[in-house]
């Protein structure tokens, strides 16, 4: 059965907006695609009207999803600055450039999808995610040493933490500065490592990136891939939030990613939580570029013998069964995580060592399937 953009409206005619009229007649609707039972559109409103909002993005998400016929539904709330607005001032909490609402997108035009508003983030050649199905599986120290190895094959790469619910790169790279800003009011990424940095860890509490909802984390991390003097890079590595809910599909829809990674412990559970990651990157038409599997087996840091605690091989069969590239596996060993918490990744701690040779031939195995994007740039 199709679904018509009529049926769509006509189920959004019942919605009140905080204009207190119908958010039909709100004027804040962008141009709604509905084809094979696929529906999107966005809510534009002015950022100080944001939060207002939330709760009407929600409320028109299920109102269409409930439509019979309709198999996904997505609807994303753009805060816009005003054209010709001054820039928001910096938060003032802690006197740092603070998270501003998303630039004014154009809105999707009839019929187009919501994939058409991605347009590529001047000088960088290919922006890859690494993402987890759940966390606390290794998905930040992965990050961050992938784009460590990235750097060590000769490529210029940058570190988005995007993990707003618990941003860790503060932690792993030892980094605690206020980015400053450069003349046109863009945030100037940390630099440590040779890398460009840039994590909401910089930018706001601990506790304020906990508390904030889908649409919010998309306007953040849209500004800290647009509002920033990343410069030339060949490689941006994106730290993604864990899990495969709605903030992540909207991030992996959003941002223009060249593939993704996907970090997964061999327990069946992060497994099964992996698969529900594929298949969101299949969805938003994401290239995997492969699965890395993370505390693959235990390494005794005394003896060096090898125990696999956590039935070790799960990922590179799933791998296999998937038709996914297996990237690798990394042991569960102290000396990543004691690097890692310490903000001396190993693979720039410890570059002669066997785990950074592990991750040095999963970047290299990154790299290879990258080597068009990055030369086409
Ligand atoms: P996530 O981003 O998935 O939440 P983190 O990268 O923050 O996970 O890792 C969680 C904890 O596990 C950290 O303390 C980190 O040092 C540790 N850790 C991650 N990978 C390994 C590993 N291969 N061996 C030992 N400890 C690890």
């Amino acid at each position: 059965m199709s679904v018509t953009q009529q049926q769509v409206l006509d189920s959004l005619a019942r919605i009140k907006s905080p204009r207190g009229v119908a958010l039909t007649n709100a004027n804040v609707l962008s141009a709604i695609s509905a084809s094979d039972g696929k529906v999107f559109f966005s809510i534009n409103v002015d950022a100080a009207e944001a939060r207002a909002w939330e709760s009407v993005r929600a409320e028109a998400e299920a109102v269409v999803r409930a439509i019979p016929g309709v198999t996904t539904a997505m609807v994303a709330l753009t805060a816009e600055r005003k054209p010709g607005a001054a820039p928001p001032p910096p938060a003032p909490s802690r006197g740092t450039p603070g998270v501003q609402p998303v630039h004014a997108h154009k809105p999707p035009q009839g019929g187009q999808s919501p994939m058409a508003r991605q347009s590529e983030i001047p000088g960088v050649a290919a922006v890859i995610a690494v993402a987890s199905g759940k966390g606390g599986v290794g998905k930040s120290t992965t990050a961050l040493n992938l784009a460590l190895g990235l750097r060590d094959l000769g490529l210029k790469v940058g570190l988005l933490d995007a993990d707003i619910y618990g941003p860790s790169v503060p932690r792993l790279t030892g980094l605690r500065d206020k980015p400053a800003l450069n003349d046109e009011r863009k945030m100037i990424p940390l630099r440590r490592f040779g890398l460009a940095i840039m994590s909401i860890g910089f930018l706001v509490e601990e506790e304020t990136a906990m508390i904030w909802r889908g649409p919010m984390v998309m306007s953040a991390v849209t500004q800290m891939l647009r509002d920033v003097e990343w410069g030339s890079l060949d490689v941006l590595v994106v730290d993604m939030p864990p899990g495969t809910g709605d903030a992540q599909l909207t991030l992996a829809q959003n941002v223009p990613l060249k593939g993704a990674v996907i970090v997964s412990t061999p327990q069946d559970l992060s497994l099964i939580d992996a698969r529900r990651g594929l298949a969101m990157f299949k969805k938003v038409n994401v290239p995997v570029l492969g699965i890395v599997e993370n505390m693959s087996y235990f390494q005794c840091p005394h003896c060096g013998t090898k125990s696999d605690i956590f039935g070790h091989g799960g990922a590179r069969h799933e791998a296999e069964k998937l038709g996914v590239p297996f990237l690798g596996e990394i042991p569960l060993h102290m000396a990543i995580r004691a690097t890692s918490d310490a903000g001396n990744p190993v693979v720039d701690s410890e570059p002669d060592g066997p785990h950074a040779a592990i991750y040095r031939a999963i970047a290299g195995q990154v790299r290879d399937q990258l080597k068009g994007v990055i030369a086409a740039a």
